[in-house]
């Protein structure tokens, strides 16, 4: 699926318990990380390899970051660095596994292009596949990244947090007034 929608999934799953901003950018990263193994597009721009124009982009995406593997140095990671290390690598294993779930259920390209991946490499070789597989601009996918984008919203009004204090904590306190101006504030804040 696209990493829009893969980046509203981690931010849900970081939600689901009282986290900092540290493990809750841990958290969302990992629902986003494993498409950077297609940065070999960026190789293949830089080549113009007329044979073969995406060569390497072919060759690793949804196979170099789109493992068990790669989930568990993910896990591992956020372990060292997070600060609630425990819930933190536990829900950075699930949203990296969310990943993999958008892509097998969502992703189809042209026809039957199905997307797979090689979820036990390098010990097997299998490729993991569900020929239900919607296409990538399927309806299904508006609909999911919808629903995402509102529980981003909700979220923002209710809890006072949104992904935008990654990059600025002031930017974000501003999205979330905006959003109480609007539709009041949540019932715990409310001074009785
Ligand atoms: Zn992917």
């Amino acid at each position: 699926m696209s990493p829009i929608t893969h980046f509203l999934t981690g931010w849900a799953v970081a939600n689901t318990a009282r986290l900092g901003r540290r493990d809750r950018l841990l958290v969302t990263l990992a629902a986003v990380l494993p498409d950077a193994d297609g940065l070999g597009v960026l190789l293949d721009l830089v080549r113009r390899n007329s044979a073969n124009a995406f060569e390497y982009y072919q060759r690793f995406h949804h196979v170099l970051f789109h493992n068990l593997f790669f989930g568990i140095a993910l896990a591992i990671a956020a372990l060292a660095i997070g600060a609630r290390k425990r819930m933190a690598a536990g829900l950075v294993f699930l949203a990296f596994h969310l990943h993999l779930l958008e892509d097998i259920v969502g992703s189809r390209g042209l026809g039957d292009d199905f997307w797979s991946f090689p979820y036990l490499k390098p010990f097997s070789a299998y490729e993991f596949v569900w020929k239900g597989q919607w296409p990538l601009n399927g309806w299904q996918n508006f609909i999911i990244t919808g629903a995402l984008m509102a529980l981003m919203f909700y979220l923002a009004w209710k809890r006072g947090q949104s992904p935008i204090a990654f990059v600025s904590t002031r930017a974000d306190a501003a999205f979330v007034q905006v959003l109480r101006d609007r539709f009041g504030a949540p019932a715990e804040l409310h001074v009785s």
